[in-house]
């Protein structure tokens, strides 16, 4: 910035002076006008303010406008003293410094002021020393060809000049038909620019220029444009002459002007420099290859934000908290992901939304209402479990809108990403069967889905006198299917065990039109059942729970689970209800939600089908797995290469094989350790895992809760792949 005054001065006394001598001319000029006396009376008529963006500013007042920090000098000018990044910290011209993988330079060139943010030093964004100058930066260090400010005097006839003045021989000019000339002066203004160093501004990358203060460099030495003076006038131009073809009368002043442009601050839809982009400016594109691909989804980093979370501000606006990674639950699935990406991204640039303080491991749950393991051993605190360089949010999204990236929590707060993995999980819905949820709190109705009815299983069953101890299954997904015939099984076996198991008509009451959809299973379990002398009534939905009467009442279901309108009535002294599911509200109503609520990923690469930089890991898809914790293991598998890949600008390659796996207890001390797909069994072991056995219930009780602990929450555990295919190589000698 720079404000140019030309002083134009015309002889006193034309005749006497142009008469005298024409070579002189110009020397007589220049003596008359390098008189400091009329420079005086010249920098006199000057403003005493400086005016910028319609605002008057006092010689020595301090202002900031954006990115850029000025000060007011005498006759209303204005100088940049440097710059202030987002969180308010100052920075002087040709500093250059990287805060949390933010790259600011404030650079000082020529005439021009330059304040440029950039990401680097996180993946997908170059290293934050090879961050190229600004573009225009260069261009105006070109034109400056490497010198320092045109060069003026600095004093005139022994009397110094305001600091920063400077009086420049403009060149002189014939008057048209006559024999005087006439020589342009340029008193000036020019706060000489530091030049910046060069070091460490090499490469190419990404960035934003998103506060620029420019007046065209070009326009040092000029004539100034002014009231009735063409500002395309140059030195050499007549346009000052013109002006002043009558018979010049004194040194006086013929105009100001206040060269440059206002701050430039970039918005949404200016035509600019493809190096001046911002975040609002950002081309948002289509990955290749995929469908269903939603505009305004994005490929790639290119946020100028602080990775640590805090505040995003776009043209001085608050946008959101950012993070290149956003995980939405911090459940098995949620954390697992956290755990690989946490590691493969500098600190600070993934975050996991999670709303619970405490982190059960839910397969435990069949063991603890079994009585067979407290609930406290299966209990850890999130806050412990977090990956170390991650962020937790706690906090529950409540609104998803992928179509700007951004979620917003239930607390008000807005977050923003790049990538997002949604793990929210499956929810409970109690709340869809009649007087289920009060019936919970009464004597006799528990369930081994919930941390707050698990326990209560075990004591129901250790208080059990007789009667009809009755175990549902709902008609909607549910999570572990096998669970509820586990606690069938389980209950059975203490009721032996307590010699009360005669006064018990155990019954399971399932919607589905058998007892496990898996076929290699069927059989064994079959077995189980009927050796149990378990009552299994297949088709069944329960509706309703009437605690006052201790009475379930069921729908019967037709083939294509729709009901019937037929209903049964069954009363209990022990209900054990397997509750009915959904997918988390947040998710069932927002667009990454197929028509029954579940997230619509690809199966196999488990990508959103909508939204390319959203995957999906867990419970919370529509892919067609059992929803387990061992599928968990192998989503993850799919989803760290895939997502890495898409991080990269590639495309995924990884296909979730649909493995799952059910533990299935049949007692307090056997197991059917139950692998399977879709197309069937895929055991990990050389052995009949079929059949019952005790080394599986070991497994179950004691290897894998170690897993889960050490290995899947952590990232570590992608699934028993390769285990299973060295086993088979056993099982075919
Ligand atoms: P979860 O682990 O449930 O995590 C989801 C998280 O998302 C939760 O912490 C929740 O608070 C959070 N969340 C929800 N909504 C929001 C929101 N709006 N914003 C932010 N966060 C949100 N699996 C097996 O492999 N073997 C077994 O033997 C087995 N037995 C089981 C027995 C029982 C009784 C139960 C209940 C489950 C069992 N499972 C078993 C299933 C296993 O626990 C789940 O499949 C697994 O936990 C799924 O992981 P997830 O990350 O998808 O969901």
């Amino acid at each position: 910035m720079i404000l140019h005054l030309l002083v134009v001065a015309l002889v006193a006394d034309s005749a006497v002076s142009l008469d005298t001598t024409k070579t002189l001319t110009s020397q007589l000029h220049e003596f008359q006008l390098n008189n400091s006396a009329g420079v005086m009376s010249a920098l006199d008529m000057m403003p005493k303010e400086c005016s910028k963006n319609g605002k008057k500013y006092k010689p020595d007042e301090s202002f900031e406008i954006g990115n850029l920090r000025y000060k007011c000098q005498n006759y209303g000018v204005y100088t940049i003293e440097g710059c202030k990044r987002k969180d308010g910290t100052e920075m002087k011209l040709g500093e250059s410094v990287v805060v949390d993988n933010v790259k600011h330079q404030c650079l000082g060139m020529g005439s021009s002021v330059f304040y440029k943010e950039t990401t680097c030093g996180v993946m997908g964004q170059p290293e934050c020393d090879k961050i190229p100058l600004p573009k225009g930066f260069e261009e105006a260090m070109k034109k400056n060809g490497g010198k320092t400010e045109t060069q003026g005097k600095t004093s005139v006839d022994g009397v110094n000049l305001p600091k920063g003045w400077s009086l420049v021989d403009g060149g002189k000019k014939q008057i048209t038909g006559t024999n005087a000339s006439v020589v342009t002066h340029i008193l000036m203004f020019n706060p000489t620019q530091t030049r910046v160093r060069r070091d460490g501004f090499k490469g190419s990358g990404v960035g934003s220029v998103i506060g620029v203060e420019s007046m065209s460099a070009d326009q040092i030495g000029k004539p100034l444009s002014s009231k009735g003076v063409s500002s395309s006038s140059s030195s050499s131009s007549s346009s000052s002459a013109s002006s002043s073809h009558s018979p010049p009368s004194s040194s006086k002043i013929i105009g100001t002007q206040t060269v440059g442009a206002t701050l430039q601050t970039i918005k949404k839809g200016d035509k600019h420099d493809s190096d001046l982009v911002d975040l609002n400016q950002r081309n948002d594109h289509r990955m290749e290859g995929s469908e269903n691909m939603k505009a305004g989804s994005v490929h790639g980093s290119k946020s100028n934000v602080d990775w640590k979370g805090r505040k995003v501000i776009v043209n001085g606006k608050t946008v959101a908290k950012h993070f290149k990674l956003l995980v939405v639950g911090g459940g098995a699935g949620g954390l697992g992901a956290a755990s690989k990406f946490a590691r493969k991204l500098p600190r600070g640039s993934v975050a996991i939304v999670e709303p619970r303080e405490d982190h059960y491991y839910q397969p435990g749950f069949t063991l603890v209402g079994g009585g067979l393991m407290t609930l406290e051993s299966n209990r850890r605190k999130q806050e412990t479990l977090i990956p170390k360089g991650a962020t937790w949010i706690r906090d529950k999204v409540q609104l998803f809108t992928p179509t700007q990236n951004l979620v917003k929590l239930r607390g008000g707060e807005e977050i923003s990403y790049d990538y997002m993995v949604i793990a929210m999980g499956i929810q409970l819905r109690f709340d869809m069967i009649k007087g289920a949820k009060e019936a919970l709190e009464t004597p006799g109705v528990c369930s081994n889905y919930s941390p707050f009815y698990v326990e209560k299983h075990y004591r129901e069953a250790m208080n059990f006198k007789g009667g009809n101890a009755v175990f549902t299954f709902p008609n909607t997904p549910i999570k572990c299917a096998g669970a509820p015939q586990k606690a069938c099984y389980i209950t059975d076996s203490i009721l032996r065990q307590r010699g009360v198991r005669d006064k018990a008509h155990l019954i399971y009451a399932t919607s589905l039109k058998r007892l496990f959809g898996i076929e290699s299973y069927l059989k064994s379990l079959e077995n189980v059942a009927r050796e149990k002398g378990i009552d299994v009534r297949t088709r069944r939905n329960l509706i309703e729970v009437d605690s006052n009467n201790k009475m379930a009442t069921f729908e019967f279901l037709d083939e294509d689970s729709k009901p019937t309108g037929n209903t049964e009535k069954v009363e209990y002294s022990l209900l054990h209800i397997g509750p009915p599911c959904s997918a988390p509200e947040a998710l069932r109503t927002s667009q990454f939600a197929d028509k029954t609520g579940f997230m619509d990923v690809d199966g196999s690469s488990l990508r959103s089908k909508r939204f390319p930089n959203v995957f999906g890991v867990g419970d919370c898809m529509n892919t067609p797995n059992a929803k387990t914790a061992a599928a968990v293991s192998s989503h993850l598998k799919t989803i760290e290469t895939n997502l890495s890949q898409v991080m990269q600008g590639k495309q995924p390659c990884m296909e979730y094989d649909g493995y799952a796996s059910c533990p299935l207890v049949v007692s307090t001390n056997r197991v059917i350790l139950a692998e399977f797909n879709s197309k069937g069994a895929m055991e990990t072991t050389p052995f009949d895992q079929s059949k019952p056995t005790y080394w599986a219930y070991l497994m179950k009780r004691y290897f894998m809760p170690m897993l889960y602990w050490n290995g899947l929450i952590k990232g570590f555990w992608n699934g028993p792949a390769t285990i299973r295919n060295c086993s088979r190589m056993i099982r075919s000698k």
